[in-house]
């Protein structure tokens, strides 16, 4: 059940979701609006849940993301799909203005969903490897290089920030609902569900 104290989440087809959203100025940073806009941004993603929450997500177009991926919320996928997936616990991360570079070639196709786009996955090829760059909520410098799934996340969430849906990058034919996706594919190789639905 959603907490009742905590903002909607934004759907698609509000303008917020489509739109640049603007960096946190410095004069911004450690001070109780962004902190609080945190600390709810943590408890959105938690109550959904989600492994990660862009702040245009709950209609506030600032550059701030916040991940968490925990073993619960894996718990459901098998051994081999973890492992194919390098889907792995990441500890909460706050990221204030990042950016994103890609690192190497290597790309990789997994399914994918989005809160914002509640009821459907599809598939969505993605960077192997990113290096982000951002602050903390102090100000502090933040990078992280990941790859696998947690590198996934960070491109998904980034993505936010600049008005971009995974449906903009989705293999269209791979669009599934949630429920045909548990039904059918979660378990699968992403070459059986391209195999399965036509994906060319
Ligand atoms: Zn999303």
């Amino acid at each position: 059940m959603t907490d009742p104290k905590l903002p909607p989440l934004v759907h698609a087809g509000v303008p917020v979701l489509r739109a640049q959203a603007r960096a946190v100025r410095a004069d911004e940073l450690d001070r109780a609006p962004l902190l609080d806009l945190i600390d709810t941004m943590v408890a959105v993603m938690r109550d959904a849940p989600g492994v990660g929450l862009a702040a245009p997500q709950i209609g506030v177009g600032l550059r701030v993301v916040v991940l968490e991926d925990r073993a619960e919320l894996m718990a459901r996928l098998p051994e081999e799909q973890k492992k194919a997936r390098d889907r792995r616990p990441f500890p909460l991360t706050v990221l204030i203005n990042p950016t994103l570079r890609f690192e190497g070639e290597a790309r990789a196709t997994f399914l994918e969903g989005c809160l914002s786009v509640p009821g459907y996955m599809a598939l969505v090829e993605r960077s192997l490897e990113v290096v982000v760059n951002a602050s903390d909520a102090h100000g502090n410098p933040i990078e992280l290089r990941e790859k696998g799934w947690p590198a996934r996340i960070l491109q998904h969430e980034l993505d936010h920030l600049d008005g971009t849906l995974y449906v903009d990058r989705m293999l269209s034919r791979s669009f599934s609902t949630s429920q045909e996706t548990a039904a059918r594919w979660i378990g699968r190789s992403t070459e059986q569900i391209k195999e399965g639905l036509g994906v060319r």
